[in-house]
């Protein structure tokens, strides 16, 4: 049986079109391998959202050609799209697929390879896929594209204009994933807010849909962008099964630097949002991303980005210091900041982000919620076995207990008790769960 390789360098989306790829390759009867040097057709989905990330990418293609010479290389994702003939030169590469038609990727690979379709007795509908990233969470990407142009972006340039899937496609790779087990969906795109604006459709109507038509126990969102969101969306989150959590990139706590990032939402329609979703949703945790450095940032403005941070609070932030992105406007701008400076800002924010977090952690303890357990559990010296997993709004929890009981991929109430570092300890309901042989423990 013909095999192929799939990877994927930078983000959640990335990671999403593979599974959808290898769902695809496996109905036409091809094995997936983690394995490249077993493989006959090699797929590569890039990132350029920094230089380094493109240079990666590079690397990665380099690498997997001289593993293996004879298998045919597909590069796709955003640097291949950004720099297609650069792609197209690079030893080994035999087909480059822009993101805009990464939707007929597999079907590209058939008739410009020429790779055959296997016999029948390939993988029917319904049976286990054999490429999950892991047992419990499937990304499904909703959308691709974006209509906006902020300054330090270059995502919106590879990725082009906003593109969303049909209601009944996603529903039937969710239908497709619960008969696999999976116990969670993250909704993931480039602009998830602006799912549905070319099939008249919205994320409300399709998130709706998903809890109309099918079985999955809890759907969480990825990143989405602070606007253009429907305006019953938080009623969502009434439904148990909708996770309350979201990840909304806020970027800069100052409205003048949002102004030179040409950021649609300004702090206070994002603190209106968010003050929204608190007061609709219990335990609603917010997580954000934030660029520390961008050209021009002052100290005054700094410290006012800290202030408005500190005021609204958040779960947990992703930090970045600026890089220049050739191609991009705020890489153009002028007064970029020394390293040095980016660095102790990044410090000073890492401090804060450090004690939201502890904040928001002991702000549940006592509470009793649904974990999802994930993964092989880590051996203990004394003996017991350790599990990690999440709450619904997105805490990272563990719970040491005996190996005859086995939590992986179960959804099990659990009494979050104290606040270990950046995980909870947790202390899940054994009542009904069965003792079973010793569970297939993480590799040391
Ligand atoms: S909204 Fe997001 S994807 Fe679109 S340009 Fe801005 S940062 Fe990029």
């Amino acid at each position: 049986m013909s095999k192929v390789f799939l990877t994927a360098l930078g983000c959640r989306l990335n990671e999403a079109e593979l599974q959808r790829w290898a769902q695809e390759y496996q109905s036409i009867g091809y094995a997936i391998t983690q394995q490249p040097e077993e493989a006959s057709v090699i797929v590569v989905n890039t990132c350029a959202v920094t230089g380094e990330a493109a240079r990666k990418s590079r690397q990665v293609i380099r690498k997997h050609h001289r593993k293996s010479p004879k298998a045919k290389m597909v590069v796709t994702g955003c640097y291949a799209s950004l720099e297609e003939q650069e792609a197209n030169e690079i030893l080994g590469v035999d087909l480059v697929v822009p993101n805009t038609e990464k939707d007929q990727l597999v079907a590209m690979t058939q008739s410009v390879l020429d790779i055959p379709t296997m016999p029948a007795m390939a993988t029917e509908p319904g049976a286990p896929a054999l490429f999950a990233r892991n047992k419990e969470r499937a990304f499904i990407k909703v959308q691709d594209g974006c209509r906006y142009r902020c300054t330090f972006c270059i995502v919106t340039v590879a990725r082009g204009d906003e593109r969303s899937r049909t209601h009944e496609s996603i529903i039937d790779e969710v239908n497709q994933h619960v008969a696999d087990g999976i116990q969670e969906i993250v909704i993931a795109g480039v602009h998830v807010g602006g799912y549905g604006s070319d099939i008249d459709s919205n994320l409300f109507a399709l998130v709706q849909d998903i809890l109309d038509k099918t079985e999955i126990p809890r759907i969480r969102f990825a990143s989405v962008e602070p606007w253009d969101l429907p305006d019953n969306f938080f009623t969502l989150f009434e439904n148990k099964r909708v996770m309350p959590h979201m990840h909304l990139p806020l970027q800069s706590g100052t409205d003048s630097v949002l102004r030179r990032m040409a950021r649609r939402c300004k702090t206070a329609e994002f603190e209106r949002l968010v003050n929204q979703a608190r007061e609709h949703i219990p335990d609603f945790n917010v997580t954000t991303d934030i660029i520390v450095g961008f050209p021009g940032e002052s100290d005054e403005e700094f410290v006012q980005s800290l202030d408005y941070i500190e005021k609204v609070g958040f779960g947990h932030i992703h930090i970045f210091a600026y890089s220049p992105r050739e191609g991009t406007k705020a890489a153009r701008l002028p007064n970029h900041i020394e390293g040095p400076i980016k660095k102790e800002r990044s410090q000073k924010l890492h401090d804060l982000a450090e004690k939201l977090k502890q904040a928001e952690m002991s702000k549940h303890l006592g509470k009793e919620v649904d974990v999802l357990w994930e993964g092989s559990p880590q051996q203990l010296e004394n003996g017991q076995v350790r599990y990690v997993g999440h709450t619904p709004n997105y805490l990272r929890v563990y719970s040491d207990i005996s190996p005859n009981f086995n939590l992986s991929n179960k959804i099990v109430r659990s009494k979050l008790m104290l606040v270990s570092k950046d995980m909870i300890e947790a202390i899940p309901d054994l009542t009904d769960i069965e003792k079973e042989g010793a569970p297939i423990l993480l590799s040391q």
